[in-house]
C-alpha cells in the first residue's frame, strides 16, 4: 500500500475563489438545502448579467477560481456560455457543482478541455441511503450521470455532505468513488444555514467526536485508493493558530440578486460586506460581516459562536473545549 500525505490546505496569500450562483431555483427539495430564497432571491441572472459578472470577477494577473452553482446550475440555459466566458476571462479553474442531473444536454454542450472540475452531491453510497436526503430517484440518475461524466474525460468530484442521518454510511464511500473513476472527494460537514437552520438541528448536527471519529479515517480510505479526500478541519489542535479567510483571503459567493459575501457562514443574513450595484462591486457600510472577522475569541471562528453556540462545549470554568477553524480550511489527504 503507498503513503497518505495529509496536509492542511492554508488559504494561500492571493488566491481568489468566487462562487457564483447562476440562479436559486433547483428540481430537487434536499432536507438540508442551504439556498434561502427570502436572503438570495428566486431569480436568475441573465446571459449578459452573467458575461459583465465574470469580467468584473476576472483577475488574469491573480490566480482566481471559478465555482459555478446554484440552486442548480445545469438549470440555467447559458451555463456553458458562462464556462467558455470564464475561461476567455482568463479565470485559472472553472468547476461546476451540480446534483446530478445535468439539465439542457450539459454534457454535449461542454467538452473535458472547458471545465476542470465537474463536482456532483451524493449523501450516501444507495439510494435507501441517499434519496430520504435528497429526494426519490436522485440516487440513480446522479450516478448514472456521474458515470456518463467520467465515461467522456471529465475530472469528476463528489461532494457527501457529513450528518446524523448519513455518517454511518460514509465509510462505504472510497470503495464506490473509487469503481466509478471519481478523482476528488469532499467530505462537507452538515452547517446550520437553510433549512437545518430552521427546523431541528439537533436531528443533524455532528458532534465533535462523531465527526473525529469517522471522517479523517474515510478520507484516508479514499486516499490509499487514489482519491483525492479533502474536508473541513473543523476543529484545531491547541498547536495549531487560527486564522479568519474574512481577514486573509479573497473569497466572493455571489447570488443573483446582487448580495456578495466573503464567508458562507453569513448568508443567512443581510450583512453581506458587498453588493453589485449598476456592474460595480460596492462595499457596504453598516453593521456587515466584515465587522465581526475582526473580533479575536478563544473559540476561534466568530462566526460560528454566534450563529451555531450548540457547536461549542465549555468546561465549567467557561473555556471551550475545542476551537472552531475557519470553515473554509480544507485538510486534504492524498497518495503520495
Ligand atoms: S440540489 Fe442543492 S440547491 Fe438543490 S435542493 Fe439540493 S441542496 Fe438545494
Ligand atoms: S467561517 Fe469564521 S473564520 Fe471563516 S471567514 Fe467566516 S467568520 Fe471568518
Amino acid at each position: 500500500m503507498r503513503q497518505v500525505a495529509a496536509r492542511t490546505v492554508d488559504f494561500r496569500v492571493g488566491e481568489r475563489n468566487v462562487f457564483l450562483h447562476v440562479l436559486t431555483a433547483c428540481n430537487l427539495a434536499c432536507r438540508h438545502c442551504y439556498i434561502n430564497p427570502g436572503q438570495h432571491g428566486s431569480s436568475a441572472i441573465s446571459r449578459e448579467t452573467m458575461a459583465e459578472w465574470l469580467a468584473l470577477f476576472a483577475a488574469p494577473d491573480r490566480e482566481t477560481n471559478l465555482i459555478l452553482l446554484g440552486g442548480e446550475p445545469t438549470l440555467h440555459p447559458d451555463l456553458a456560455f458562462g464556462i467558455r466566458t470564464a475561461r476567455e476571462f482568463g479565470y485559472a479553474s472553472v468547476t461546476v457543482d451540480t446534483n446530478g442531473f445535468l439539465f439542457h444536454d450539459f454534457l454535449e454542450r461542454v467538452s473535458p478541455a472547458d471545465l476542470d472540475y465537474l463536482s456532483f452531491s451524493l449523501d450516501g453510497p444507495s439510494a435507501v441511503v441517499n434519496d430520504p436526503i435528497r429526494g426519490a430517484g436522485v440516487f440513480a440518475t446522479c450516478t448514472a450521470n456521474l458515470c456518463k461524466a467520467v465515461a467522456r474525460g471529465f475530472n469528476v468530484s463528489l461532494i457527501y455532505t457529513v450528518s446524523r442521518h448519513n455518517i454511518d454510511f460514509l465509510p462505504q464511500m472510497p470503495a464506490l468513488l473509487a469503481e466509478w473513476g471519481v478523482q476528488r472527494f469532499f467530505i462537507q460537514v452538515i452547517g446550520l444555514r437553510g433549512k437545518t437552520a430552521q427546523g431541528q438541528a439537533g436531528d443533524w448536527q455532528l458532534s465533535p467526536e462523531e465527526w473525529l471519529a469517522v471522517v479523517p479515517a474515510v478520507a484516508r480510505r479514499a486516499a490509499e485508493l487514489g482519491v483525492v479526500a479533502v474536508f473541513p478541519k473543523v476543529f484545531l489542535a491547541s498547536d495549531e493558530d487560527f486564522s479568519c479567510a474574512g481577514r486573509v483571503a479573497e473569497n466572493y459567493f455571489v447570488f443573483p440578486n446582487g448580495r456578495v459575501y466573503v464567508c458562507p457562514l453569513c448568508e443567512d443574513y443581510p450583512i453581506n460586506a458587498f453588493r453589485i450595484e449598476a456592474g460595480q462591486l460596492v462595499r457596504n457600510s453598516g453593521l456587515t460581516e466584515e465587522r465581526f472577522f475582526s473580533l479575536d475569541i478563544p473559540e476561534g471562528c466568530v462566526m460560528s459562536r454566534l450563529l451555531q453556540p450548540a457547536n461549542l462545549g465549555h468546561s465549567p470554568d467557561g473555556r471551550p473545549l475545542h476551537r472552531i477553524s475557519c470553515c473554509l480550511l480544507k485538510q486534504e489527504m492524498k497518495r503520495s
